[in-house]
Parts: structure tokens; sequence; C-alpha cells
């Protein structure tokens, strides 16, 4: 039998053998979804269909690579488009930059460039943050753009005072992204979105090129998401999607498990596969997971059985505190690795925010057990990358605001922030870029002399940087750093902040820029360079490690599987999060995002809970997550700690006995969830301070900025 149907189920075969005509593939995890996705690519391979005509959609750079590399087995050297929803909209947003007012070099802002230009936005908009803070200002139009809500149709709606609040700074916000040349992340859906549905040619256009389009995770898609596969599905409607609803975990982000609810009604003539044997974990890791998920009311009850073996119970185990947690993961590994001939890479440990990664780092590190955490966003949020990476936005793309107030006086050239703000409000009052005002400098005659002489000498050094950046990579940023004298300026501040090694990033930096002008020798752009980079999320890992223990936040673990598992803090506040508690939906997806947890485990899986957790240096008292009075007690190996009856004064609650988990009567109603949707977080520290310790940033593809508690200091 030829390698792509070899090891398929008849149902996974009959997938991976549909050619043409939609293509709906729903079940639950584990199943082979995924890998259906890459054997039909290289089946349509096989079938004649052009590698250029395929676009696989996923969630996660990660997600991407991982498919990338099997279909590579499948069918060598045919280069099919496969990436996030972001990356396709960033590429086709080059070609099409001028149909929405910006021009081919525009620049993506990140998050913390995004906050800044909606703090200034607000300002410029003459609203006062009393009444409505920058982050549920940032949150409104976000969740407005995720739904292709535009300032003028905003504008028109009847809104309640916080919207019609937000309703005045988003057409500021937008006019002022356009005057950069910008985009924010939301954008890239949006401009494309809007731009399919009002220019029928590149609409027609696209749909043609883009003859077979699937989505893999199609549970987690917005409405903007939605909107672009469907516009690109019309004349050729050979759009499959696969998904899984009980693993919808971005609802909070907009995300409306009505796509996929609906699709057989978008269309009508749909083929639908349903998947039923899961190929990933032992019995006991999905009877508990099924017997978790039950308790959503929101779902359909799905039948998935295995044939794996029965394996080892489920562990749930108390701890006196989070460090002792770490230490007994760390010594555990340690010791299935000497004893049992387990691998690093077997073992990955899941915390609801990235925060929670420390003590484990330390544990790990302590243990000599090599890991990797899955943040590779961590690596640019250092202020010496930032800086040099505002630079390099900066001769991209001159009307790049944020980076020209970020570089303008740094390192140190006596730039002060009032003369930044006398800029600024030049810049605001004739509508031009900030470094366009820098250059008219001599007629502002709120300027000093001195000031005046400052900001001259810093667009020399510009020019003299611009003149460089056709020149590969490398060569541009050694000669940006030694124009700048930033090495020495790094010195200096080092000294002040005790920072460890900031030359060593900044060498690390021009080490991936030395790979990038290799991997790119003839189409390698500057361009390409920060379109890749404001692309990495939170969800990727900066190198991709074989060997390493991965410490990931639950949300980036989706799609993967790993032979043991630990899910940390499954514990009140924290798993349900303190602030997606409010609504059931909130709640709901909370349940779904640890079911998302459990199942990722192939044959050993420990949830853990302590009895204190130190946040922000407080050694605080813990309440563990309600969910755990859901688990079929009968079926964990719970491991007992003097600890354990503290928590639960009813000793009863925990040991409720369910019946046999997969002859449940079915507990759920059959009503599909459509009240998760476009139900967008306000996080108080989605808009922290700039950049000084910013240390989660959402993201294109996966924020936890819902999860975010207050930085801890485990
Ligand atoms: P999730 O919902 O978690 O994303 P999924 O449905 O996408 O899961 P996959 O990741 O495609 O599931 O598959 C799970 C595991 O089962 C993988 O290791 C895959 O290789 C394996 N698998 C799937 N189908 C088969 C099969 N027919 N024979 C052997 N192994 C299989
Ligand atoms: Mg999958």
């Amino acid at each position: 039998m030829d390698a792509i149907l070899k090891d398929l189920t008849d149902a996974q075969a009959s997938a991976v053998t549909h050619i043409d005509g939609p293509l709906l593939i729903l079940a639950g995890p584990g199943s082979g979804k995924t890998r259906v996705v890459t054997h039909r690519i290289a089946n349509l391979l096989k079938h004649g269909v052009q590698p250029w005509q395929i676009a696989a959609l996923t969630f996660t750079n990660k997600a991407a690579d991982e498919m990338r590399s099997r279909v590579q087995k499948l069918a060598p050297q045919q280069d099919v488009w496969m990436g996030t929803f972001h990356r396709f909209c960033a590429q086709r947003l080059r070609r099409y930059a001028p149909m929405v007012g910006l021009s081919e070099n525009y620049s993506i802002y990140d998050t913390s460039d995004s906050k800044q230009a909606m703090k200034r936005a607000i300002a410029a908009a003459g609203i006062s943050t009393s009444h409505a803070s920058p982050e549920q200002i940032a949150s409104t139009i976000s969740s407005a753009k995720n739904r292709l809500v535009t300032p003028e149709m905003m504008e028109g709606q009847a809104l309640r005072h916080g919207d019609a609040i937000a309703a005045k700074v988003y057409p500021v916000y937008q006019k002022q992204l356009l005057t950069a040349n910008a985009v924010d992340f939301d954008d890239l859906l949006l401009h494309i979105a809007i731009l399919l549905r009002e220019n029928p040619e590149v609409r027609a256009e696209l749909d043609a090129k883009l003859k077979y389009i699937m989505v893999d995770e199609y549970q987690d898609t917005n409405l903007a998401q939605y909107a672009i596969v469907r516009a690109l599905s019309i004349d050729h409607p050979n759009l499959s999607v696969t998904g899984d609803p009980d693993q919808s975990i971005y609802g909070w982000r907009g995300a409306d498990l009505n796509n996929i609810l609906d699709f057989e009604k978008d269309y009508p003539d749909v083929t639908t596969v349903r998947l039923e044997q899961n190929y990933r974990s032992t019995p006991n890791i999905l009877r508990v997971a099924d017997q978790l998920i039950r308790h959503n009311r929101r779902r359909k009850q799905k039948g998935l059985f295995t044939d794996n073996e029965e394996g080892e119970q489920v562990v749930l185990r108390f701890f006196e505190d989070g460090y002792k947690e770490a230490d007994s993961i760390a010594s555990e590994i340690a010791n299935a690795m000497a004893t049992e001939g387990m691998r690093p890479r077997d073992f990955a440990i899941f915390v609801r925010m990235n925060a929670l990664t420390r003590s484990l780092e330390h544990a790990l590190r302590n243990s000599a057990i090599p890991y990797q955490i899955v943040n590779g966003l961590a690596f640019y949020q250092r202020k010496e990358i930032k800086d040099l990476l505002a630079y390099l936005n900066l001769i991209n793309n001159p009307s790049h605001d944020v980076a020209l107030q970020r570089v303008i006086n740094t390192p140190t050239r006596g730039i002060g922030a009032t003369t930044i703000t006398r800029l600024r409000d030049y810049a605001d009052s004739n509508g031009i870029p900030l470094l366009e005002a820098a250059r008219r400098a001599d007629e502002i005659d709120t300027l000093a002399k001195r000031a005046k002489a400052m900001i001259w000498k810093f667009v020399q050094i510009y020019d003299r940087l611009v003149k460089k950046s056709t020149a590969p990579l490398e060569d541009l940023l050694r000669f940006l750093i030694e124009e700048t004298h930033y090495e020495d300026y790094l010195e200096k501040t080092a000294v002040e902040q005790q920072d460890s090694n900031p030359m060593a990033n900044v060498d690390e930096l021009v080490t991936a820029a030395v790979e990038f002008d290799r991997q790119h020798p003839d189409d390698g752009s500057l361009e390409a360079f920060l379109e890749q980079v404001a692309l990495v999320s939170d969800m990727d890992a900066f190198e991709d490690s074989t060997d390493r223990v991965t410490l990931m936040t639950l949300h980036a673990a989706k799609g993967l599987e790993f032979p043991r598992v630990y899910v940390i803090g499954v514990e009140d506040d924290l798993l349900p999060h303190a602030r997606s508690k409010e609504t059931e939906a909130q709640f709901e997806e909370e349940r779904r995002l640890l079911f998302v947890g459990i199942t990722r485990a192939m044959q050993w899986l420990q949830l853990s809970c302590c009895k204190r957790r130190t946040v922000r240096g407080d050694m605080r008292p813990v309440i563990p997550s309600p969910f755990l009075n859901e688990l079929p007690m009968d079926e964990l190996r719970r491991v007992e700690s003097a600890v354990e009856r503290d928590f639960f004064d009813e000793e009863d609650d925990l040991d409720q006995s369910y019946p046999d988990s997969w002859d449940l009567p079915d507990v759920t109603d059959d009503s599909p969830a459509n009240d998760s949707a476009n139900d967008s977080n306000t996080s108080d520290d989605s808009i922290a301070s700039d950049d000084s310790d910013f240390v989660h940033d959402p993201g294109p593809s996966i924020d936890d900025e819902v999860c975010q508690l207050p930085d801890d200091d485990l």
C-alpha cells in the first residue's frame, strides 16, 4: 500500500482521499485529525494538484512547522504554503497594501508597540482615562476588529458608555497606524477580510489561486478568520476544516464555536467525517478527560475509544507549595531518565500562565535536566533586542513612530521627554510621521536650540543607517551596533541594571541574522526578517531543540502530544483563572483548557495542586480547582500527603464516586454553545507599563493575557 494510505483507519482514509468539495472532520483529541490533514496534502499532490494551489492554515508557527515536516516525509520537495492565519494575511497584505492605504514595507506593531500607539491615540482623541482604562479601550477595539467592525460601523452603533469611548478612539488609532504605515495583529486579519469583502476581483483572483484550503483547529477561528477562508472558498469550495468543539479555548479572543457548528449549514454539500478512535492516550487518561468534559453543558457528547493499553492511573497530587511541587517533578523526571530510559523530550509540564514556570526552571536546572520554555517572545522582549529591532524597523519604515520614540534617545543623546512630546504635537497637528517632524525640527518654535541640534544629530545617524539597508542583514546589524555605539551604551547601563549578559543576547540576534541571510540568499529582505520576528508568538520555541523537557502554557500545548505530562497549579483562580469565572461560558472554556492539557498525555499524567503559592513575593493560601471535584476519584491515584485534609473540609467532596465514565448518562444538553463568542476579555495587565518588564506578550497566535495574573516571584 502506498505510504499515504498506510496506517489509516477507514474513516481517516476516506477523509484523506477526499479531493473536491467541502470537508469537515469532526473528532475528539488524538483521533488523527492533524494526521489526516498532512496525508491529505500529500494525496492532493499525488493527484496533480500544484503545491501553490494549497494553503494549510494553523494557529501557531510550531504547528505549521510540525505539519511541514510530516508532509515532507510523505511528499518530499513539494513547497506547500503552511503557516498561521496571521502570516498568511501578512504576506497577502504586502501585495495589496496600497489598496488599504498602506505601503508594501508596512510594519507590524507588536503588542507593546500597539499599546504605545493606543495611549497616544487616547490622548489625541482627548479622552480622559479616568472613566475607561486604556486596557478596556484596547480590548473593545480589538474585539470589534475581530468581528470585522470598522470605525465607521462602530460609530453608527448604539453603544454602552465604555464602548462609546472606544468608538471615539478607534478612528484616531486607525488613522495613526496608517500614518505610521503600520498594522497591529488584529489589522492583519481585518484588512484582508475587508479587502476580500469589498474587492470582488481580488477575492476571485485569490480564490482561483488557492483552490485547496485547509484549516486545522477550526474550532478556534474568530469571525475575521472565518470570513477570510469563506471568501476564498466560493468559486472553489474545496475547504477542509478539522476541529473539536471541546478544545475551543479562544472564546475570550473572539473565537466563535459556531464557525464549526455551522459549517454544515454554510456548505450544504459537505462531506463530514467523524473519527472515533484515539491513538494517543491510555484508556485511563481518556476516562479522566471524558469525565471532566462531561460537566460542560454546552456540548455534544462524542464517542471516543482506544485500543491502547490500559497504562498507569492518572496521578492527582498535592504539595505544600510551588517549590516542593517543582522539586518533586524535577526529581521524578531525573529518576525516570536514570532508571527507565526516558528522554527529556518525553516530558512536558503545562502551566496556566508563563510566570509559573520560574520555580520549575530553577528545579530543573538544579537537577541538570535540559529544558526549553515555549515562549518565543521572551527573547524578543529583552530591552537590548527591542532597541536594535526598533532601529531596524525604523530603517525599514521611516514612519514607524513607535520605533522612533524608542531609539531617538537610545543610546542616550540628550533628547528628553519634553522634546519628544513637542515633536509629537507637531507631528500630530500636521498629520506627519515623527521622523518627518524631526527633519523639520528647525521649523518647530517650541523646541530649544540645543534640542534641535540633538535631533539633527539623530537624523544624520539614521540617514547613514538607511544607506546600508539593502546590505545583508548581518552587515546591517553590525553596522548599526557600531554607528550607534550600542555596545558602550550597554556596558554602561548593564552595570547600573546588573543585567546578566545583554551583549550575549545581542550576539544571539546577530546569529539569527546570519541564519536568516543563509536561508534567504536571494529573497532575504529586511522587511521579511522583521515580519518573521513580528509574528513569533509565545507559542513558539525560540530555538527548536530536540531533546529537552518542554515547559509551556496550556494554550500553547494545543495539538501537541508527549509521553508524560504534568499539569501544575490545578488551583482555583489559576485554573479556572480568576478573570475567567464570571460567566458560565468562561468557566466552561477553562474546563476545556484543562481537557486540552489532559488529552496531550500519551502514557502518563499527573495533575497537581499546592497548599500555598507565592505570588509577587507573597505566600498565599490556595484553594484547589473546582475541576478536581469533577474527576472520577476511583480512576485516580491520589498521592496522599499531610496537607491534604486542610484543603477539603469534607473529604467526601473529593471522594464522590462516579459510575463507569464511558457509560454515564449524557449530562449535557445538545444546544451548541454560542455565548462565548466575542467574549473578549479585559485584562488588567494587557496594557502594562511599557516594555520594562513586560513578561507576557499576547502575540498573533496565542495569548494568555487573560491568564496573566500579577507577575509572581516564585
Ligand atoms: P488533537 O485534537 O489533539 O489535535 P488530532 O486528532 O489532531 O489530535 P493527531 O495528532 O493527528 O490527532 O494524532 C494523534 C496521534 O495518533 C499521533 O501520534 C498520530 O500519529 C497517531 N495516529 C493517528 N492515527 C493513527 C493511525 N491510524 N495509526 C497509528 N497512529 C495514528
Ligand atoms: Mg491536531
